[in-house]
């Protein structure tokens, strides 16, 4: 061996040293392929319902003209079939238990009454949303401290809390950890929504599996006379029960199914309770027959998926309707959807390693909302949204 192979050999083996030494670094949250997911639940077996999720009623000290009665009777009116009143905790001191839940009013033959309230905090607001009474006064004591003990409490309670309106004052200043759904439509006014769907879509690419939806935040009812206006009577006419309308898929026509819906993100939200309902589906295996709809999580092949957003109820034949996709919360493509069932097909492959989320957005012209006519030029022409179809999520992240 001459001097210059010794030289030449030794350099090699300090270039693989180094090399070795870059790699032998090894991440251990590093995406890699996962194991079997959980199978999907069944497109067919279950009902859409539709519902308010954030809503005052008078036991909020600033609603006016808001009686539970008054709620329900024009909720019933407009074809709604789920409710969650949801009033400011802090405006009695935790005790929502003797306060909205035990108004007489509270009881309802053909709408299923969620149990809730608005978490009102120094950090923010979150909603409660819960198939049975729980013990809200633990929720509302814990506000203040850290957020390993109010996630603690959550978990211990089994409640589905949801962040509130999370941009802007009174933003949800909580970990994402501890809520199951984010507000991201918060009354009939759309163009406010921007920073919360951009918080749904930074927790959505960091791996949160988090359900969207929607809530009017109405404080407001039409007085019975001119006498009992208030300066805010006007809101009335133009946010109220159903601006926007949350629509679940549950698999019964139950307070439980809906709220297992919501966690589960079969959901999308619409304008109005009379807008078409945008439906996100999927076929995984390409064997001609959706297998998967949003809020579904499976593991992506390495083959292409066939993906369908239908807009489903009062459309307009004559009307095109802009379908905006959101892949990993980027512009992926836009079309456009008309006719009797307004409906388009595209196709892509989402990465056999690591997270791929898909989520559409429906724009064009408002389905009139009579009832409430002020919202629909308050919405503009922002129809619908979807949730996501999610591959390769990690069910235990
Ligand atoms: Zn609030
Ligand atoms: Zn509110």
């Amino acid at each position: 061996m001459t001097t210059h192979t010794i030289v030449l050999s030794l350099l090699i083996l300090g270039l693989n040293f180094s090399t070795q030494a870059q790699n032998a670094h090894v991440n251990p949250w590093a995406p890699m392929e996962l194991g079997a997911l959980p199978p999907v639940a069944s497109l067919t077996d279950g009902v859409w319902l539709k519902g308010e999720l954030h809503l005052h009623s008078r036991h909020s000290k600033e609603s006016s003209n808001n009686p539970i009665s008054k709620i329900l009777a024009f909720s019933k009116s407009v074809g709604i079939d789920y409710l969650c009143i949801t009033d400011h905790d802090n405006h009695v001191d935790g005790d929502v238990e003797h306060n909205t839940w035990a108004d007489p009013e509270f009881r309802s033959d053909s709408i299923l009454l969620l149990y809730g309230a608005e978490w009102t905090t120094t950090r923010g607001h979150g909603n409660v949303f819960s198939a049975r009474p729980y013990d809200h006064q633990r929720l509302y004591d814990v506000r203040d401290q850290r957020d390993v003990v109010v996630g603690a409490i959550v978990k211990e309670l089994g409640i589905h809390l949801s962040a509130n309106h999370p941009s802007g004052k009174d933003h949800f200043g909580y970990s994402y950890d501890m809520v199951k759904s984010i507000e991201v439509w918060n009354s009939a006014i759309w163009s406010k929504n921007a920073n919360a769907i951009m918080i749904w879509d930074d927790m959505l690419s960091s791996g949160r599996k988090l359900t969207g939806r929607g809530g009017s935040d109405a404080h407001h009812g039409t007085p019975e006379t001119p006498d009992k206006a208030t300066k805010n009577s006007y809101q009335a006419r133009a946010n109220y029960v159903g601006t926007p309308t949350t629509w679940v898929f549950a698999t019964k026509r139950t307070s439980q199914a809906v709220v297992d819906a919501l966690t589960n993100g079969r959901v999308c939200v619409t304008a109005n309770p009379f807008a078409p309902r945008v439906e996100f589906l999927a076929d995984w295996d390409q064997d001609g027959k959706m297998d998967m709809m949003m809020g579904d999580n499976a593991k992506a092949t390495g083959k292409p998926v066939r993906f369908r957003v239908q807009l489903t109820g009062n459309t307009n034949p004559d009307s095109a309707y802009t379908v905006n996709v959101i892949k990993n919360g980027n512009p992926f493509n836009t079309y456009t959807a008309k006719g009797k069932t307004p409906a388009v097909e595209f196709t892509d492959t989402p990465a056999t390693i690591g997270r791929t989320y898909y989520r559409v957005e429906v724009q064009g012209p408002q389905t009139p909302y009579p009832q409430v006519p002020g919202s629909m030029a308050l919405s503009g022409n922002m129809v619908g949204l979807s949730n996501p179809i999610y591959f390769n999520f990690d069910p235990n992240f």
